[in-house]
């Protein structure tokens, strides 16, 4: 983030470390040093990256996969649908600015993706509850990412509906009032 003390993490869309290549989709939530860091960015400039490591193993998936998340979990969604993989991925994002995150998902070829408008009142997170339903039926497994509560609230909705803990990863990317979450 421009200093030796402080760092956030992001996940690389694709990562080429013999032409010292990486790409990844950065969201300007606010004003942290991420955020800040993102909004300054400009061709040319340097910093130190560190990594890749891989905190979600969607690798054992076999079967069709189902990303849930937000505007964070975009570029984990396109690494995962650009992976060689049997099965195909299926994506819902709950998302502030649909327009700008729509042009972004066309971009990144993710047109098909099921966009959810966030509500103040967080009663958007049922209706990411309702498209479970489909992927549950097609027994895919999940991957769920992006903010700590809608991930918890997601997955005690997967167990309710008896699917098994080994078709569920989950990794939590930020949490409201955390910082840096690693
Ligand atoms: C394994 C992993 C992979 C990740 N990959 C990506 C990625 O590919 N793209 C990406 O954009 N992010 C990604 N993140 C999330 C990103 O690291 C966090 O959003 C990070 O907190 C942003 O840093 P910041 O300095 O802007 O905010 P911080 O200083 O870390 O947080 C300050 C406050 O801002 C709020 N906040 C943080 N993130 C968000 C958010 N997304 N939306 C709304 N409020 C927020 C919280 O209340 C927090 O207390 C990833 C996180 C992890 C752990």
């Amino acid at each position: 983030m421009g200093s030796a003390f402080v760092s956030r993490t992001y996940t690389p869309m694709d990562w080429n470390a013999a032409e010292g290549r990486t790409r990844i989709l950065g969201y300007m939530h606010g004003e942290g040093p991420g955020s800040a860091w993102l909004r300054g960015l400009r061709a040319g400039h340097e910093y130190h990256l560190f990594g890749p490591r891989s905190p979600l193993d969607a690798g054992r998936a076999t079967a069709a996969l189902a990303v849930f998340g937000d505007e964070t979990s975009i570029g984990l969604a396109h690494a995962l649908a650009s992976t060689d993989r049997a099965g195909a991925v299926s994506c819902c994002f709950e998302i502030g600015d649909i327009e700008s995150c729509g042009q972004a998902l066309a971009r990144l070829g993710l047109e098909g993706a099921t966009p959810v408008t966030k509500r103040e009142d967080y009663g958007h997170v049922n209706d990411m509850g309702a498209a479970l339903g489909a992927p549950i039926a097609a027994g895919a497994s999940f991957v769920l990412t992006g903010k700590a509560g809608t991930i918890q609230r997601l997955r005690q909705d997967l167990k309710r509906r008896r699917v098994p803990a080994a078709r569920i990863l989950t990794k939590a990317y930020w949490a409201p009032g955390k910082q840096g979450l690693d």
